[in-house]
């Protein structure tokens, strides 16, 4: 079905050991052997899958560097096709050679994400196996990873499967109740028929819920830091990012501008913004900075208010709490390891609430440890399937809604074969998650944001 040979540079562009350019096809191995010769004169189509020829590459009869060629030989490929990978020294320029060699010898350069597309379309893996190949190379902690990999290994399809299975049982029943009406000993009953809707609405419902867990956890906790200027969101900053990329002053207004910087820490990736000093303000350029933390705050996943509890609490500490008690906010009581001003107007705030120095790390573990908890990461079972990404997310929601809508039907009083069209939607989304009946501008769609060689 699917003819042209296309090739790529597999590993990332830069300076290393080995760069690896992937060609996979229908003419995989002639294309290979055009521009490899192996040093005992052995032709890549003869060998077996899965084996390696020792050689050098050419750019016509120019040797470019030796090499290592794998073959795999359709179907036992990552894309099911015959595919050759040509090792070569880790150059830029290099590989880049090899590459136009290839294109030289009748191959086209892949797309982004069109060798997983093959994989997809040749059925080598689902969809949402497919869709987790990019979240395995963007894991940016050990959760992600694990999310990324039971993904990969088929823990959600199967999943979705067994509730595909569940809704096509429930429309074959509506058909036979439509055909046979009067005859009620060939189809359940409609109790039986509204246990299984709520069981699968259960289901969806829980996939959805934690969708959103799952998310922070995969993508990272999207933190914007507020405070007064002088609090220490700068320290808190530099402390959980172990760099120290905020400056850190004890004149007030510091950080005008947003400083953005991405931290490990425990288990969870945190997307930290440290942001201008809220506060009442005659300075043009510091409004603009504070107008930016506010807008910053909107869209945030949680929130980080930083007050310094050496001092006592100000009037500007008080109507930035008004401002973001509201929000997922967890108020940091920095400083200390200072003497307190022995006022505890933070504790009886009803907000939750966790006492750090930035300055000497103490209490950053029950930093973490609360961050998670407010989140509610720590509810989301390690073993859980996760869908990843909006499109995993809508389609399940637009399930979840017609399986939401039958039951309201039927409970209202609407016959079993009146809520048909309902199921086949919930049906229909299902079968589009895992691609199983998917359209050509879907496909696209997905794998369109895939980085080129994989
Ligand atoms: P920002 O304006 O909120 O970003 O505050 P900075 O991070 O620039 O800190 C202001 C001053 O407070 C600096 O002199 C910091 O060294 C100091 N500071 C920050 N955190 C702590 C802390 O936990 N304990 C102590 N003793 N000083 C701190």
């Amino acid at each position: 079905m699917i003819t042209d040979t296309i090739a790529a540079i597999s590993t990332p562009l830069g300076e290393g050991g080995v760069s690896t350019v992937r060609i996979s096809g229908d003419d995989a191995f002639m294309v290979a052997e055009k521009i490899f010769k192996s040093k005992n004169n052995k032709s890549l189509s003869a060998m077996a899958g899965y084996t390696a020829a020792f050689g050098a590459v050419y750019d016509g009869d120019e040797r470019l560097d030796e090499a290592v060629a794998l073959v795999f030989r359709a179907p036992k490929s990552y894309t099911g096709e015959n595919t050759v990978e040509l090792s070569v020294h880790g150059g830029i320029h290099l590989i880049r050679r090899v590459l136009r060699a290839a294109v030289t010898a009748g191959a086209r350069v892949a797309e982004g994400g069109e060798f997983t597309k093959r994989a997809f379309l040749n059925g080598k893996m689902s969809l949402t196996e497919a869709e987790s190949v990019m979240s395995l190379i963007s894991a940016k902690n050990d959760r992600a990873l694990n999310i990324a990999t039971r993904n990969k290994q088929g823990a959600l399809s199967k999943r979705i499967n067994a509730l595909t299975e569940k809704l096509l049982y429930l429309v074959s029943q509506i058909s036979v109740f439509s055909d046979f009406p009067e005859d009620d000993t060939l189809f359940i009953s409609e109790d039986v028929f509204k246990t299984s809707l709520t069981a699968i609405l259960g289901e969806l419902t829980s996939l959805i819920a934690d969708y959103d867990k799952g998310r922070l956890i995969t993508e990272g906790i999207n933190t914007v830091i507020v405070g007064s200027p002088n609090a220490g969101k700068s320290t808190l900053m530099n402390l959980l990012s172990k760099t120290q990329r905020s400056i850190v002053t004890s004149i007030a207004g510091t950080t005008r501008d947003i400083v953005e910087q991405t931290a490990k820490v425990g288990d969870y990736t945190l997307l930290l913004a440290d942001t201008a000093g809220i506060h009442q303000t005659a300075d043009e350029v510091e409004k603009i900075g504070i107008e930016q933390a506010l807008q910053r705050l909107e869209t945030a996943d949680l929130c980080l208010g930083v007050f310094d509890s050496s001092v006592d609490v100000t009037d500007d500490d008080k109507e930035l709490i008004n401002r973001i008690k509201d929000k997922a906010t967890l108020l940091v009581l920095n400083k200390n390891d200072l003497q307190c001003s022995g006022n505890n107007y933070y504790e009886t705030l009803n907000l939750p609430f966790v006492k750090i120095s930035a300055l000497t790390g103490e209490g950053e573990n029950d930093l973490v440890g609360a961050i998670a908890e407010l989140l509610k990461l720590n509810e989301l079972d390690p073993n859980a399937e996760v869908l990843q990404g909006e499109r995993q997310y809508n389609t399940v929601l637009r399930a979840k809604n017609a399986v939401n809508e039958a039951l309201l039907a039927i409970n209202g009083g609407v016959t079993l074969d009146a809520v048909g069209i309902l199921i086949d939607d919930a049906l229909s989304a299902l079968l589009e998650l895992d691609g199983k009946k998917i359209t050509t501008e879907v496909a696209n769609e997905v794998f369109k944001n895939f980085c080129v060689g994989k």
